[in-house]
């Protein structure tokens, strides 16, 4: 939180570095009444965002911030004006200033939330010579997702005449998944994995089920070579997206380095979306970069938000707290259950455990992108588009002209 990080710095000025600047003299000397030292100023847009957490709680700077710092000397004359409400308003330099220094930008955090997200580098895994777990490039999985990720792969296995049972009798890609009510309603013993199981959904991804799939490099159709030893994590609007995947090898090509034939693809590389047939390869829900990826409903509202001039920061923020309030308001569901059955937990000497934080690890383990991992997504997209975009923009008719003395129109 920069800002956080920058106003108890603003907050611990003394008395004589906050007094008005002289103004410039330029020859004639200008008398003005003398401004009132404000030992705490906070701009209006940043009072109204912190809420009362923004308080100065600063542990080092207790007593000067709140009961021992001297009170403003005080302008009699200007605190009559002020009252006077006939009294001509004029903009208060003090307060521009201050605007300034807490702009939006500075107020955003943008620092996301869960792991290290921005050390994603956003290369699309090439040609894999190695198609063994690696730990460490993805995030791992604590136990209550590997266990998730078991059971969905075991239905995953489940098939008719090669197809997964989920596309052929349930049409969909997407895994079904009960609501929380109808999850704690029916449980003996509630715990919190089974809340936070309710948070994610699962996602199938096999497209070779529906046809050959060309390997992208010579053309000859790709060969099964097992599912994806761990799930791909994507983020949505409030929710995280686990995707299963599949490895495709094609039984041509040659590995650059070893010679041998172990060139594999995942079935959602770009390059096999590329070759797929359209019309599937458009229910990839997703964006990836090379460990993560969003949805494309969030791609397409965080293009919105730039494109209306929202800063990154601004918008990872706004996604972080779309996923914290959609996480408080399971966690307040799972309060008001247990509430309900308070009196029978009581008789039969049940004690439930706590929640946990929205990061934690060993907990719900929830992820949130940081501000740069959002912009280096859309400059990668803006990138790939580059030629769209100058050709788009040259067709556009002349709106507002103007011309130099180049003889330029711009
Ligand atoms: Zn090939």
């Amino acid at each position: 939180m920069e800002a956080a990080a920058r106003r108890p710095s603003t907050q611990t000025q003394t008395p004589t570095s906050t007094k008005p600047k002289a103004p410039a003299t330029s020859g004639t000397f200008i008398s003005r009444p003398p401004v009132p030292s404000t030992p705490h100023r906070i701009s209006p847009i940043a009072r109204s965002a912190a809420g009362p957490s923004s308080l100065p709680t600063n542990a080092a700077q207790p007593q000067s911030m709140l009961s021992c710092r001297p009170p403003p000397p005080r302008n009699d004359n200007l605190e009559r004006s002020r009252d006077d409400p006939q009294r001509i308003l004029a903009w208060d330099e003090t307060d521009a200033q201050d605007e300034d220094e807490f702009s939006l930008e500075d107020m955003a955090g943008g620092e996301g939330i869960g792991a290290d997200d921005e050390l994603d580098d956003f290369e699309f895994e090439s040609d894999l010579d190695d198609v063994s777990p690696t730990p460490g490039r993805l995030q791992p999985l604590n136990d209550w997702e590997r266990q998730e990720f078991n059971s969905y792969l075991a239905l995953a296995k489940d098939r008719i005449g090669g197809v997964p049972r989920l596309y052929v009798e349930q049409n969909t890609f997407f895994f079904n998944t009960s609501t929380i009510h109808s999850t704690l309603s029916k449980c003996v013993y509630p715990t919190p994995e089974l809340l936070y199981a309710r948070l994610r959904r699962w996602f199938l991804w096999d497209p070779a089920v529906y046809g050959d799939v060309p390997c992208p490099l010579c053309k000859n159709t790709l060969i099964g070579h097992g599912n994806i030893p761990s799930p791909r994590r994507i983020i949505d609007i409030d929710s995280t997206i686990m995707a299963i995947g599949y490895r495709y090898r094609c039984t041509h090509c040659k590995n650059a380095k070893s010679g041998l034939k172990t060139v594999t693809f995942q079935s959602w590389d770009p390059r096999i979306l590329a070759v797929l047939p359209p019309l599937l390869a458009a229910e990839f829900p997703a964006i990836l970069s090379r460990r993560n990826g969003i949805t494309r409903t969030l791609f397409r509202n965080m293009r919105a938000a730039f494109l209306g001039g929202m800063g990154a920061k601004q918008f990872a923020d706004g996604v972080r707290s779309q996923h914290l309030e959609r996480y408080d308001e399971a966690h307040l569901q799972y309060l008001q259950y247990l509430a309900s059955r308070e009196q029978l937990d009581k008789f039969c000497g049940l004690k439930h455990r706590r929640i946990s934080t929205f990061a934690d690890f060993e907990g719900f383990h929830g992820t949130v992108p940081s501000a740069a991992w959002f912009k280096t997504l859309y400059d990668r997209f803006i990138a790939q588009h580059r030629n769209e975009i100058l050709k788009h923009t040259s067709m556009l008719t002349l709106t507002i002209g103007a011309l130099d003395h180049s003889h330029k129109a711009c």
